[in-house]
């Protein structure tokens, strides 16, 4: 019907029908079978359980059973826990919620829209009750069995709202959903056991552990895969009371999206705008634009000081103190980056080692675990580095011609066995037995040169190959970035102020924020209501859209409260100089220079990898090469 029609002819005015409210509120609560599985599975944790079991059926349209040994619902109770506005977990003080729930309306809801029942038993009771809701319509309480704990089935998800039922997106796509929602809180109570079964998936287990440090990133492991603690990096700081701790991936081990960056606030899964802006922030300058950092971040502060009533889904917050929040998380990450000095990511070296494997199946070899990102695809390439095979024919049989040449790696291969004059100039690099002192450094001492762009350098226990333009690019960008931000910012007088006219209240946000800005040589100031006139702007940005640089920092600084913006703008900057003003590969270093270099990268934060997030150097255990050759 029109929406015109109403107003021709217009309905009076009444109550709407409590189930009809109840569907209303499933429209925001409820949006997918995976949002059913979030509230069952919060109701379960706010009891106390230790042990969750979760089937679904069908994506969940047909059926979610979650099972719990939490306190259970006493059979007297049992009609006000599908009732609306009904909860157990709220005292007299929106400000103080240390619960999962607190609106009590998760079950009434989806009673409105689906076929629920809840079977419960406290510790006290004698025997189990259950309770039914179908479509709004409740049945009476009757008897049941069952041990301590709460079974609640939802059956024919959304049957009451065919038009949302036509928005689900098929059983993959909303199992996948759920299980996301399970790993997601699952990480904030490692004490609890889950389970997540169904013919429509693959069971997914996560046995406890325990709430102490080694027991939460043991529950990570489970969720992330175990390579993820391998190569992150923990957090830990405090700031005016608020308390930030967790995991960070290093520069190295990234993904395509941001799926794997969990974030809890007082325990609660969350996902937040300006979490996500202060991590990509932290991440700037170390990882290339289209990738992102694996982090697992739990914020703990005065309940009173963040609003979690934001949204029904209880999945936003507000913080009272933005910028706060933001400095804090981008504070500590880019601190435990630069303190875990230079990290290449174990995956990368374990494809490498695994394409090298003798006998390894050109065509089968699999790709990273989780699809981590591969900068070394070459090494996986099919027809990659195949041992078994050189080993068997002489090395001068043509090999290179034999194959066809349908890869770089193919090219990289026969200019390996090539001891043509170029490598023999490389390898003139080659030198006396290195310093004792310098094989107990990080990236030990240098042995070669090869292919014009590698080092060679040996430690104690490793062999070690530094990408030499990629390093001196990174080192470069790290000075001057220091010196941009070491002292003012050089800036340039416009010829004429540019006038931005913006809403009033970013213009005061902006004239607040001058003093800053003009650090980063950025000078405005207010030019009557609704605009502020830009006299200078940074030097190093040369010419600069001023109008959309002006709104894009209003945008920010009304957001998160701070001027990241301009300071990444200018990063940005400093890092397109470096990669103009750095040695390209090509240059013959002597001994001294390498050694130089790689002491240089050792004593520079974030040097693991270049600016656009590749690594600089990988290290070659020599277990790993003793392991490669049989000797182990
Ligand atoms: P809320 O969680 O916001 O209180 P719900 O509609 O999700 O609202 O649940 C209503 C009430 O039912 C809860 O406050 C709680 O007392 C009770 N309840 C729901 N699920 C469980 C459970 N699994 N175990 C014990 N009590 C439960
Ligand atoms: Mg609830």
């Amino acid at each position: 019907m029109p929406v015109e029609s109403a107003y021709n002819h217009r309905m009076p005015i009444r109550q709407l029908s409590e189930t009809m409210i109840n569907q209303i509120a499933a429209g925001e609560v409820i949006e997918r079978p995976a949002s059913v599985v979030k509230e069952l599975v919060e109701n379960a944790l706010d009891a106390g359980a230790s042990r969750v079991e979760i089937v679904t059926a069908g994506g969940g349209l047909n059926l979610i059973r979650v099972t719990d040994d939490g306190s259970g619902i006493a059979e007297p109770e049992l009609a006000l826990a599908i009732a609306r506005h009904c909860t157990s977990k709220l005292s007299d003080d929106i400000h103080d919620i240390r619960s999962l729930g607190f609106r009590g309306e998760a079950l009434p809801s989806i009673g409105s829209v689906a076929r629920l029942s809840i079977r419960s038993r406290t510790a006290s009771g004698d025997s189990a009750a259950e309770i039914g809701i179908d479509g709004g319509r409740v049945s009476p309480v009757k008897p049941a069995a069952a041990n301590r704990g709460t079974t609640v089935e939802v059956r024919d998800l959304f049957f009451a709202t065919p038009a949302r039922l036509k928005f689900m997106k098929g059983e993959r796509a909303e199992s996948s959903a759920t299980s996301d929602v399970v790993k997601r809180i699952a990480i904030a109570f490692p004490a609890v056991r889950f389970t997540l079964a169904g013919p429509d998936r693959s069971t997914l287990e996560l046995p406890a552990t325990d709430d102490t440090p080694e027991g939460r990133l043991a529950r990570v492991a489970q969720v992330m895969g175990k390579d993820f603690p391998d190569n992150a990096i923990a957090i830990d700081a405090v700031r005016d009371g608020v308390h930030l701790a967790g995991h960070v991936s290093i520069p190295s081990y990234t993904r395509a999206n941001a799926l794997q960056q969990y974030a809890y606030v007082n325990g609660r899964p969350v996902r937040d705008k300006l979490i996500a802006g202060a991590i990509r922030g932290a991440f700037a300058d170390v990882l290339p634009r289209d990738r992102h950092a694996v982090t697992v971040l739990f914020l703990s502060l005065d309940p009173s000081t963040v609003d979690v009533n934001v949204h029904p889904a209880k999945a936003d917050v507000r913080f009272r103190d933005p910028g706060l929040v933001r400095g804090l998380i981008v504070g500590a990450i880019r601190e435990a980056l630069a303190g875990a000095g230079i990290r290449a990511a174990t995956t990368g070296a374990a494809g490498m080692m695994a394409a090298f494997r003798p006998g390894a199946a050109p065509y089968s070899n699999p790709g990273p675990a989780n699809g981590h990102r591969s900068y070394d695809a070459a090494y996986r390439a099919p027809g990659g580095f195949d041992l078994s095979r050189s080993a068997q024919r002489p090395l001068d049989m043509g090999y290179g011609e034999a194959r066809p040449r349908t890869n770089g790696f193919a090219e990289n291969e026969q200019a390996a066995f090539d001891t043509g004059p170029l490598a023999s100039a490389d390898a003139r690099a080659g030198m006396a037995e290195p310093a004792e002192a310098l094989l107990g450094m990080v990236l030990g001492a240098a042995r070669a040169q090869v292919h014009e762009n590698y080092i060679v350098a040996q430690t104690r226990d490793s062999l070690v190959i530094v990408d030499q333009h990629a390093a001196h690019e990174r080192l470069v960008y790290e000075a001057l970035k220091n010196a941009l931000h070491s002292r003012a910012v050089p800036s340039q007088m416009l010829l004429l102020p540019e006038i931005v006219d913006l809403p009033e209240e970013d213009a005061e946000r902006l004239a607040m924020h001058s003093d800053t800005l003009a650090k980063f040589g950025l000078g405005l100031e207010r030019f009557g209501p609704g605009a502020v006139a830009v006299r200078e702007t940074p030097s190093m940005l040369g010419e600069t859209n001023v109008q959309q640089l002006v709104r894009d920092l209003a945008d920010e600084i009304a957001d998160n409260d701070t001027v990241e913006t301009l300071k990444e703008r200018l990063d940005k900057i400093a890092a397109t100089m470096a990669c103009h003003g750095s040695v390209r590969s090509g240059r013959l270093l002597k001994a001294e220079e390498m050694n130089a270099l790689l002491r240089q990268m050792e004593a520079t934060p974030g040097s693991g990898t270049c600016n656009h997030g590749r690594p600089t150097y990988i290290e070659l255990k020599l277990a790993d090469i003793e392991r490669l050759f049989g000797r182990r």
